[in-house]
């Protein structure tokens, strides 16, 4: 007797909750196939961890991973969202992306499975639905870094590529990523159940999203207060870190801002090599408005957004809302300085507060930014007391900053040498240097040529410790790289 043939097990556990909100919240939507799909990147370790049946996945999944076939359980949508596109609102919604639903994993952690570049939806206004590959690489690439960097970020499982073209300014391979989030909702989603004025629908979605991610608000006596207190605590946390590693995320709209506090939505964002509180890449923010510094107080204004479509929950009585929210809001700013200043305590071996140690780290970067210095190499060059002659270690100045640290370093109990541990495991060797991300997509795009984007993902996946592997990553860019370098949406 021959065994019937079974349908491969891939291992998803879906459970779709989102289904359960009002329906002007989504549009069932399957994604639209392509020609021809094929696995170009898989992210085994992040499929092991998920509870997935890596290998078969890995060698038939791609069908699945692109669109072709619908996953057991998955029952696909495209979510409706608003937001601020660079201070302008628009309603808009997942014009590329299908959610094909929520995975439970082993340990019971729901986490939603999307499929980036998937085909038109009725969000998708004049847009066709897809994306390129290069994108989808980017995506890929810098998430998966700022997850081994330690900073909340949605997953990135695979690239597909869909054997088709798609039309930017030229021809280009068409791809389809499956990106692993907590959740998708955004402040955006807030904002899009407040303008359809309708306070039933504020009510299911800021219900949906304590049940999804703040059970324990549950049972305050002001929920939706907390909510907001909680978004705010955890944007502060985000921030303070992105800050930390030089990250500028590039398109802040109130869209690309995730309620669980991950970092999301990867498209012209960049690393910084010289510190510079004005650097900007993106070649859309003509006016700065995402520079690096400016990110804590972009955060700050995304979430007065998202307090304004809560208002109503918050108290029937409007100015007390008003009142309460306000006063909410006005502790990011110090939840934000206080995250910020212990991480860079860290960052500079402290293990214990003193008043002047904002004085110092402020100072610290005011040299580097004075002097051009390397934002990464300047504190790792720190963790080892190994500087390389550059103008930043030549200029007396900071000789004379070097002396007040070690001053501070010495009246703390701890040795030198659990210091320079700390410092260590928050100063990482490699980041995803904007040279070494572009020239690992062009050669896959135009060279169809994988090695030196794997050579870095392996590379930034292991940031904090100097290794064979990543010392050619620590390299910085030839001056002059980062005047004349532009990043670009991606859509
Ligand atoms: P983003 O800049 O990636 O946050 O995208 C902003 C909005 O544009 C979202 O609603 C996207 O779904 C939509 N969008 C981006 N690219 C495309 C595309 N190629 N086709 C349709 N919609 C798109
Ligand atoms: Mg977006």
């Amino acid at each position: 007797m021959t065994n019937p043939i079974m349908p491969a097990d891939f291992g998803f556990n879906f459970d779709n909750s989102y289904l359960a909100l009002p329906a002007t919240f989504y549009q069932k939507q399957a994604p639209s196939p392509v020609q021809e799909p094929a696995m170009l990147v898989f992210n085994q370790a992040l499929a092991n961890e998920l509870g997935l049946n890596a290998a078969t996945l890995a060698s038939q999944g791609a069908a699945y991973l692109a669109g072709n076939k619908l996953f057991a359980g998955s029952e696909p949508i495209a979510q409706a969202y608003a937001g601020h596109q660079f201070g302008h609102f628009n309603r808009l919604g997942d014009g590329r992306a299908i959610l094909l639903g929520e995975h439970l994993t082993p340990n019971q952690q729901r986490l939603d499975i999307q499929l980036k570049g998937a085909g038109r939806t009725g969000y998708s206004r004049s847009g066709d639905g897809r994306a390129a590959l290069g994108p989808m690489l980017r995506e890929y690439l810098i998430s998966e870094a700022m997850h081994a960097l330690g900073v909340p970020s949605t997953r990135s499982l695979c690239v597909t590529t869909s054997g088709e073209a798609v039309y930017r300014e030229e021809a280009l391979p068409g791809a389809i990523l499956c990106r692993v989030a907590a959740s998708h909702l955004r402040v955006g989603t807030f904002q899009y159940a407040a303008a359809e004025q309708n306070h039933a629908l504020l009510i299911a979605l800021a219900d949906y999203t304590i049940d999804r991610h703040f059970p324990d608000l549950r049972a305050q006596a002001q929920p939706y207060l907390a909510l907001l207190e909680s978004v705010i605590d955890r944007q502060a946390q985000l921030l303070a870190q992105w800050m930390q590693l030089g990250f500028i995320h590039g398109v802040m709209n109130t869209d690309n801002m995730s309620i669980c506090g991950e970092t999301i939505d990867y498209g012209p964002c960049a690393f910084l090599n010289r510190y510079h509180a004005e650097a900007v890449f993106s070649s859309i923010d003509k006016n700065g408005r995402y520079a690096y510094g400016n990110q804590p107080q972009m955060a700050l204004w995304n979430l007065v957004r998202l307090a304004e479509t809560l208002l109503a929950l918050i108290d029937t009585n409007q100015e007390k809302a008003i009142e309460l929210a306000h006063a909410s809001l006005e502790n990011f700013n110090a939840l934000y300085a206080n995250y910020w200043l212990s991480g860079m305590r860290k960052k500079l071996g402290l293990f214990n507060a003193e008043d002047d140690d904002q004085a110092l780290a402020d100072s610290l970067l005011q040299l580097m930014q004075t002097h051009q210095a390397d934002y990464t190499h300047a504190f790792r060059a720190l963790c080892h007391g190994a500087f390389k002659p550059s103008a930043l270690y030549k200029a007396p100045e900071f000789r004379n900053w070097m002396g007040l640290w070690h001053a501070r370093l010495s009246r703390q109990s701890q040795s030198g040498e659990e210091s320079m541990q700390l410092m260590q495991s928050v100063n990482p060797t490699v980041i995803p240097r904007n040279h070494f991300v572009e020239d690992a997509l062009q050669q896959a795009v135009y060279a169809n040529d994988l090695s030196a984007f794997q050579a870095l993902l392996a590379a930034i996946s292991q940031p904090y410790i100097a290794s064979d592997l990543n010392d050619p990553y620590q390299q910085a860019p030839k001056a002059g790289f980062d005047d004349a370098y532009k990043t670009f949406c991606g859509t």
